[in-house]
C-alpha cells in the first residue's frame, strides 16, 4: 500500500470526511499538493494558522524556544507560560489564565471554575450551565453535553449533567431558564462559528451580561473561534462592550500548535488552588512560545487591516449573483449560496480555492494577514462559482 489516501482511509480512525487532497506544504494563505498544484487556503486550518503558513517570526520564535527546551512538566517555572499569561492579562484586563491543549479543554476548565464558583457561593446544587441551542462547545462528554446540537449528542449518552440549551436572541427565554434552574453560568459564542456563522444579537449579548449579574452568574464566552483578532477585535467580546466573567479560546492563539488558555476575570480568579485542576501538556513552552509570538503581533494596525479585508469581501459578495445573504465579523463570515454548498466548495478546489463550511453555508476563515492580492483572486473565483447555473 503507498497511496497516501488509501493507507489514511485503512488506518486512521474514520470519523472526518476528507477532500481527496494531500497538502504538503504552504506559505502564507498558499499550499500545495504533493503534484504541486496551488491553492489558496481560505480556512486557515480551521482560524487555525492565523498569520498564515510557515511565517518566518513565527517560526524563528518557535525554533528558537524547540532548541532550548521543547518540554518540562509544570512542576516547574519556564519563561513562555508565564509571559505568554502576563500578556494575555495585559491585552484584557484579566486577572489569571489556565493553560490547555484545545478549545474543548478550554471550555472544561470554564466549566469547572463556574462549577466550583457556585457551589462555594450559593450551594451544591447550582450546578446548571445554560448553553444556547446551535451553539458548539467541543466533543469532550462535558463539552458535548453544552453543545446545543442534538445531532452530535444521540449515540454518546449520558453526557455529563447539568446543561440546559435556550434559543439564542430570545432574552427572556434566558432570564427564564438562569431563574427556572439552579444556575452556575451563562455560555456562549458571540459568533456561533460551528453553527453557521451566526452573530448573537448585540442586544442579547448586553442582556446576558446583565441577566447573570442580576442572578449571580457567571458568564462564559467561548472564544476559541472567534478570539485571537478573528473578529477584528482581540477578542470577540471587545466588539459588544460587555466583560464575561471566563473566556475560553484556542484555535488561532498557537499560530498552528495546539494550546488552549481560559482566562478568568476578577471574580474568579482564585477560584481554582492546588491541585483542581492540571495537564501534563499545558502552557507546552514551545506552544506558549508561538502563542506569544502571535499575540503580540495582533496589533491595533493588523486588526484595522482585518476589519478592512472584512470589508473589502462584504463589498465583494453582499448582493453578488448566486450569494443570498454574508453573515459574521472581521475575517470570520459565512456565506449562503444559491448553488448548495458541496457543489461549490468542490468547484472552487478545482479552481484553486479551499473555503470551509458551516452547515449550509460557505464559510472563510482566512489568515489575518492575507495578501491582500491573493484575497482577491480567492473572492473572484468564489465569485465566479457562486454566480454559475446549476
Ligand atoms: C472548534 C471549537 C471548539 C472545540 O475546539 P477543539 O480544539 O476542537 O477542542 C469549541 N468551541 C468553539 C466555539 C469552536 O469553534
Amino acid at each position: 500500500m503507498n497511496n497516501i489516501f488509501e493507507i489514511d482511509n485503512t488506518f486512521v480512525a474514520s470519523t472526518y470526511k476528507r477532500f481527496p487532497l494531500n497538502i504538503v506544504k504552504g506559505k502564507g494563505s498558499l499550499v500545495y499538493d504533493e503534484n504541486g498544484k496551488e491553492y489558496i487556503d481560505m480556512g486557515s486550518g480551521i482560524g487555525v494558522t492565523a498569520l498564515g503558513i510557515a511565517d518566518e517570526e513565527w517560526i524563528a520564535a518557535v525554533t528558537k524556544q524547540l532548541t532550548s527546551l521543547q518540554h518540562m512538566s509544570n512542576l516547574y517555572y519556564t519563561d513562555p507560560c508565564a509571559l505568554l499569561a502576563q500578556t494575555l492579562c495585559e491585552k484584557t484586563g484579566f486577572k489569571k489564565v489556565f493553560f490547555s491543549n484545545s478549545g474543548a479543554e478550554a471550555n472544561e476548565c470554564a466549566i469547572k471554575v463556574a462549577r466550583k464558583y457556585a457551589q462555594n457561593t450559593k450551594g451544591k446544587d447550582y450546578y446548571t450551565i445554560i448553553t444556547l441551542k446551535n451553539s458548539f462547545h467541543g466533543r469532550t462528554l462535558t463539552t458535548l453535553a453544552a453543545t446545543g446540537q442534538d445531532v452530535f449528542h444521540s449515540q454518546f449518552t449520558p453526557l455529563t449533567e447539568g446543561f440546559v440549551h435556550v434559543d439564542a436572541n430570545d432574552i427572556a427565554a434566558l432570564e427564564k431558564a438562569v431563574k427556572v434552574n439552579k444556575t452556575a453560568a451563562v455560555m456562549i459564542e458571540c459568533i456561533q462559528g460551528e453553527g453557521g456563522v451566526l452573530p448573537l444579537d448585540a442586544d442579547y449579548i448586553k442582556a446576558a451580561r446583565r441577566i447573570c449579574d442580576e442572578n449571580d452568574c457567571l458568564l462564559i464566552v467561548d472564544e476559541v473561534q472567534t478570539g485571537n483578532g478573528r473578529t477584528g477585535e482581540l477578542y470577540a467580546y471587545m466588539n459588544f462592550c460587555v466583560l464575561p466573567d471566563i473566556i475560553s479560546t484556542a484555535k488561532g492563539l498557537g499560530g498552528g500548535l495546539p494550546i488552549g488558555a481560559t482566562l478568568l476575570g476578577e471574580k474568579v480568579k482564585d477560584v481554582f488552588t492546588y491541585s483542581d485542576h492540571g495537564s501534563t501538556f499545558g502552557g507546552n513552552p514551545v506552544c506558549a512560545a508561538g502563542a506569544l509570538n502571535i499575540i503580540n503581533r495582533l496589533t491595533p494596525e493588523l486588526l484595522k487591516q482585518v476589519k478592512e479585508k472584512s470589508e473589502y469581501i462584504f463589498n465583494e459578495l453582499n448582493g453578488a449573483k448566486g450569494i443570498e445573504n454574508v453573515s459574521g465579523m472581521g475575517l470570520m463570515l459565512g456565506i449562503k449560496t444559491t448553488r448548495p454548498v458541496a457543489d461549490v466548495i468542490k468547484e472552487c478546489m478545482e479552481n484553486g480555492v479551499l473555503p470551509l463550511s458551516a452547515k449550509d453555508k460557505l464559510r472563510l476563515l482566512p489568515a489575518l494577514n492575507i495578501d491582500d492580492e491573493v484575497l482577491k483572486k480567492a473572492i473572484d473565483v468564489i465569485k465566479t462559482v457562486c454566480a454559475k447555473e446549476n
